[in-house]
């Protein structure tokens, strides 16, 4: 249906509570991209908060979605959001409740990244322990984005006990002496799925890629920041700022960022 047609519950406990979780799958000109990976981690953040649905079942609908809005063709990405459902307001979660269910189709910009450049703010990471749940209580990573997006900035990059987590909406991967570093998976970040697919680029490649949390302490050591999501894709950082100073600053993209960024792209439009 349209959107403007569709409505759910004011006592819906997504709407309430933020008690969902969702995901984002990209459409390269029409043609889907990780399919089996978004619903792999669709059905574990389904899993760990108990919502009894099979996440494989939505695919026909995700093609559906695609089609119906027109964008079969085009750069696309699927948003998809799972609710408990409609129960008088507890804190608990009462049983046998109906999910409410909401698949999107929308045009994404996936083309172009390689000749783009982030500046960034580093903020403490505010958010719960469990991030490894694509949970739609986003307010801690709205509350940070919002400080860098008023200051014209495009990303925070979270710092918890001194050392990088990750973006509000991204990974962070960081280059020192050709080798790679990211935050190793857990309940600290999101297993991205871009992630997975540039650490697969970087053994093509034969970059070494370390799983380590990287500290702050250690950028002034740092040749080159790239982040990545589905669709952030592969971006290159070109400054970092930290309480009005300037921490990093990258004014071309770096030569190993480049080589991950055509690979990435042979693979995303070889579908
Ligand atoms: N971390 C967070 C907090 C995110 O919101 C995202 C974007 N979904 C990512 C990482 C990147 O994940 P993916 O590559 O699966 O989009």
């Amino acid at each position: 249906m349209k959107h403007d047609q569709a409505s759910i519950s004011v006592f819906d406990r997504g709407f309430m509570l933020g008690d969902g979780i969702y995901e984002v799958t990209p459409f390269y000109e029409g043609k889907v991209f990780g399919l089996e990976e978004h619903l792999k981690r669709l059905q574990y953040s389904l899993d760990e908060i108990m919502i009894d649905l099979d996440a494989g079942s939505l695919k026909p609908m995700m093609f559906e979605a695609i089609s119906k809005a027109g964008l079969s063709d085009k750069d696309a990405a699927v948003y998809i959001q799972v609710s408990r459902g409609v129960a008088p307001r507890t804190h608990y979660f009462p049983e046998n409740i109906e999910p409410t269910l909401l698949i999107y189709a929308f045009p994404a910009s996936l083309k172009g990244f390689e000749n783009k450049q982030w500046s960034v703010l580093v903020s403490e990471d505010l958010r719960w322990h469990r991030c490894d749940i694509k949970s739609t209580s986003l307010l801690a990573n709205i509350k940070s984005n919002s400080e860098s997006h008023r200051l014209g900035l495009d990303e925070n990059l979270l710092v918890r006990d001194g050392f990088f987590t990750e973006g509000s909406h991204s990974t962070i991967f960081f280059i020192k002496d050709n080798i790679i570093y990211t935050h190793p998976e857990g309940p600290q970040i999101l297993s991205g799925i871009t992630r997975k697919f540039v650490i697969a680029i970087c053994a093509e490649l034969n970059f070494e890629v370390r799983e380590e949390a990287f500290p702050l302490s250690a950028l002034d050591k740092v040749d080159e920041i790239f982040l990545t999501g589905t669709t952030t894709q592969v971006m290159a950082v070109k400054e970092m700022f930290s309480d009005g100073n300037k921490i990093f600053n990258e004014p071309e993209i770096g030569p190993v960022t480049q080589k991950i960024q055509q690979a990435f792209i042979q693979k995303t439009r070889s579908l």
